[in-house]
């Protein structure tokens, strides 16, 4: 078994761009090669700006090369939940942010053509219990009744239409939602970015920053110090002192993923007929699809711990052990891949940019970045070129966890909280 994403092992891999120079001025710095920052820095040379983005290890180490490759539509929280905190309009508003995103995705795939098995293949949300299927059926009035949506009820009774599975008492597709090879998307965005002239800077942590005035900061990297007329934070889960305003408003949770052997096309006919992006209802979910390859990728927040060798592999246990449950066909398959990545939740579980003393920044994807990160680079672009109102988030103030100073020393009551809530509800 790998412990490495399947995704990177199965993307081109780009140039080294670890022994790149690093000094001088440049007009934008983005702090992270991941789906933000190399996003925001396609969108910013398009607009003609020099750009340089500075990434501690190398292009996708983060989340942006650890996800399950799913573009789906919804807020990270449900939207009946959005509704009873921000009103109808708002909800609605923020919802819709989601399916500007997977657009904004699409474009970009085809604009710059790149190959990334990008496919509409939608979203099954499966209920798993009775009340949560009660719960999928007044989200789909909301959807398909007053936001014109397309989305279908599946009753348990037809529920192998969807899924080789008897675990689920019903489920909600959504179909605008769509899967990709996440590690092809974010390296091919990171090569159309370099062709449009900005330069990636690999092995380079931003170490120390300092405000020289109004937008302007002198970065200094393990490679070398440079000065920005801005600079963009898009560090997600990892960030790290240098930052440590938005560090104490962003939980960095583990999220784990198992990948199966290839298990051939019939197989996988079973499994995920629609090879729709599937996840269940429960606050510690599991999420899985079949890869491009006709593997089962299978998800999940298996432990709320952070992302290391020995936790990857304890969670990847534990994710083993649920997908058999799910799919007991599934007994005998092989595991070839484990891995694990952080996923940056911030209090409200909702996106939020902006600038703060001069920095520029786009954080709390809380698990449904690979759209809104992609999408986020694109707004970040306008927003920083004078334009306010590209950023959707503006009106969400961004609170500090309460206790948080530094280590997440506080994610082992967050995962025994939510463990309760699965249990009572
Ligand atoms: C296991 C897992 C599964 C997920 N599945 C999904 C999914 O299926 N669908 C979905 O929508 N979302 C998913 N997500 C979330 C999604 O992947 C992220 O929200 C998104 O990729 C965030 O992109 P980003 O560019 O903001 O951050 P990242 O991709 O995390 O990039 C941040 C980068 O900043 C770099 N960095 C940090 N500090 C510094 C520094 N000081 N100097 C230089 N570089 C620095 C890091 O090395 C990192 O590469 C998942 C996340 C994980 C971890």
């Amino acid at each position: 078994m790998k412990f490495t994403p399947y995704w990177l092992d199965t993307a081109p891999q780009g140039p080294d761009r670890s022994r790149t120079e690093i000094g001088g001025s440049v007009e934008v710095a983005i702090i992270g090669a991941g789906l933000t920052g190399l996003s925001a820095a396609l969108h910013l040379a398009r607009k003609g700006a020099s750009v340089h983005v500075f990434e501690k290890d190398t292009v996708g180490f983060g989340a942006s090369g650890r996800n399950g490759g799913m573009a789906t539509t919804g807020l990270s929280i449900g939207f009946r939940d959005a509704i009873s905190r921000y009103g109808f309009d708002t909800a609605k508003r923020y919802l819709m942010t989601y399916h500007d995103a997977v657009d904004t995705l699409e474009k970009l795939v085809t604009d710059e053509n790149i190959d990334c098995d990008f496919a509409r293949t939608g979203k099954l949300n499966l209920a798993s219990k009775p009340a949560h299927f009660e719960g999928l059926r007044k989200t789909h009035e909301i959807m398909s009744g007053r936001l014109g949506l397309e989305t279908r009820l599946i009753p348990r009774s037809e529920i192998h239409s969807e899924i080789g599975s008897d675990s689920y008492h019903g489920a909600l597709v959504e179909a605008r939602s769509a899967g990709l090879h996440a590690g092809k998307f974010t390296r091919g965005l990171a090569e159309a970015a370099a062709r449009l002239g900005v330069t990636i800077h690999e092995k380079a942590p931003v170490e120390k920053v300092e405000r020289l005035g109004g937008t302007k900061h002198e970065l200094v990297t393990a490679r070398g110090t440079v000065r920005a007329g801005q600079v963009l934070v898009a560090t997600s889960g990892y960030t790290s002192r240098p930052f440590r305003w938005h560090q104490v408003r962003i939980a960095p949770v583990g999220s784990f993923i198992i990948v199966t052997e290839p298990l051939g096309k019939d197989v996988c006919d079973q499994l995920l007929p629609n090879r729709r992006m599937a996840s269940n209802s429960m606050n510690l979910l599991n999420y899985f699809r079949i890869t491009p390859d006709h593997r089962l990728l299978f998800g999940g927040r298996a432990r709320f711990a952070m992302s290391n060798p020995q936790s990857d592999e304890k969670s990847g246990r534990i994710l083993h052990k649920t997908m058999t449950e799910v799919f007991p066909q599934l007994t005998h398959a092989r595991v070839d891949y484990c891995w694990g990545g952080l996923v940056d939740m911030s209090m409200d579980r909702m996106v939020h940019a902006g600038e703060q003393d001069g920095l520029f920044y786009s954080l709390g994807y809380s698990g449904h970045g690979v759209q809104m990160a992609t999408h986020m680079g694109k707004q970040m672009a306008e927003y920083m070129s004078g334009s306010p109102d590209a950023n959707p988030w503006n009106d969400l103030p961004f609170k500090r966890i309460p206790g948080h100073f530094g280590p997440p020393w506080f994610l082992p009551f967050a995962g025994a909280f939510y463990k309760f809530k699965d249990i009572v509800k």
